[in-house]
């Protein structure tokens, strides 16, 4: 079943290390763009009706089990406009009744009666960027919220009933070593989310947060140290009760996140909002960026879409294995073959012998999955495929 991605490009500050696409909330601009993307929800329902390339699938209306508001900060959105994007879903698409509806927030931007309102407008998943529990870190990354509003977020969600929660924690952060990274982890693992996502901090060239650690001298831990962190956290989460699932997440058993997955398991998915990302069909397109622009088509029915290409069969299946990897089951070799009648070991396995020999790689059986050394150097594995 297809996933669909909202994007929700308001932020009430401009955190210093970001890179995605997002500017200053605007109340007015806000509204205009909630009007601009339910048009493009239902357009995409009418060209699924007809049967058009792009829309929501061919006659008749496609399944979905999957909605992910994400952002910028989705939680700036009022509850009763992500009621009515929910809707617009719910006209446009056959949306499975045990869907998982997730919501981005930043713990700033919440309170239980605002997160109770949520639920009632149909989120059943919510997702909140911590980042850290060490009040320097969060300063050293100009984010707005405390470790103790933090907390007061995650017991305000689940007091308005939320029994799914996920908690995103950044690790290679300015000045953070092996044991201030682990206390952010054990804070996570004290809370009892159902979902934690580790990423490590990219400082990006442009990006003041480089400007700001250049003034302060603020560096980041070395490489060794930043393995470090990683494997001890995946390992205080799997004594914690949790699985690593891919890459960067782990999960309570059934909780993992349904609608990642379909980035991972060569599924599709539809984008909404400016700068979104669709791949359906063998096509893969992306949204105009500029929220005013998006706007303005929006508004007149104008092309949204930009960058539209249909993969080459060799692109969709070095995708299929490139992205497959993430995921700790990794890659099954059959189920490539007949998909893409691609045999990989006769077209890879040279390439990949050294990998599974140095123990960065793993067969079992029909299955090649990465291990937790090979997680590390993923990027080098994976660049077999691409
Ligand atoms: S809250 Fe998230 S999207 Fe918004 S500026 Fe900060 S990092 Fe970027």
């Amino acid at each position: 079943m297809l996933g669909l991605y909202v994007h929700v490009p308001f932020c009430s500050a401009i955190c210093n290390y970001c890179n995605f696409n997002r500017g200053l909330f605007d109340a007015d601009l806000k509204a205009r763009y909630v009007e601009a993307l339910i048009k493009e929800i239902e357009r995409a329902g009418r060209a699924g009706r007809a049967g058009q390339a792009g829309g929501a699938g061919g006659v008749g209306r496609s399944a979905a089990d999957t909605i992910f508001c994400g952002g910028g900060t989705p939680s700036l959105l009022e509850p009763d406009e992500i009621a009515r994007i929910i809707a617009a879903c719910e006209s446009a698409f056959d949306i499975a009744v045990d869907r998982e509806v997730t919501l981005e927030a930043n713990p700033e931007s919440v309170s239980e009666p605002r997160l109770a309102a949520y639920r009632r407008a149909g989120v059943n998943r919510v997702s909140f960027g911590v980042q850290s529990f060490r009040e320097d870190e969060l300063r050293r990354l100009s984010r707005l919220h405390s470790a103790d509003r933090a907390r007061a977020a995650f017991a305000e969600a689940r007091a308005a009933g939320f029994d799914n929660i996920s908690l995103d924690l950044m690790m290679w952060l300015p000045e953070q070593r092996v044991s201030e990274w682990l206390q952010s982890v054990d804070a996570s693992i004290a809370l009892g989310p159902d979902h934690l996502s580790l990423y490590m901090l990219e400082v990006y060239p442009n990006a003041p947060l480089k400007d700001d650690m250049a003034r302060a001298r603020w560096s980041q831990a070395p490489d060794e140290d930043v393995a470090a962190m990683y494997v001890a956290a995946m390992e205080r989460l799997e004594e914690a009760g949790y699985a690593q699932y891919e890459i960067s997440n782990a999960a309570k058993p059934g909780r993992r996140s349904r609608h990642n997955l379909k980035y991972w398991t060569d599924g599709e998915w539809l984008g909404f909002g400016c700068g979104a990302h669709s791949t359906r069909a063998g096509v893969r397109w992306k949204n105009i960026s500029s929220t005013q622009e998006y706007i303005d088509r929006a508004g007149v029915g104008g092309e949204l879409a930009v960058d539209v290409r249909r993969l080459t069969p060799d692109e969709q299946l070095g995708d299929a294995l490139f992205t497959g990897l993430r995921v700790v089951d990794g890659i099954d070799v059959n189920a490539i073959q007949t998909r893409y009648g691609v045999d990989v070991w006769r077209r890879y396995g040279a390439d990949l012998e050294p990998f599974l020999e140095a123990g960065c790689l793993r067969r079992t059986g029909s299955r090649l999955s990465l291990t937790r050394q090979g997680m590390l150097l993923a990027h080098e594995v994976m660049s077999v495929f691409v």
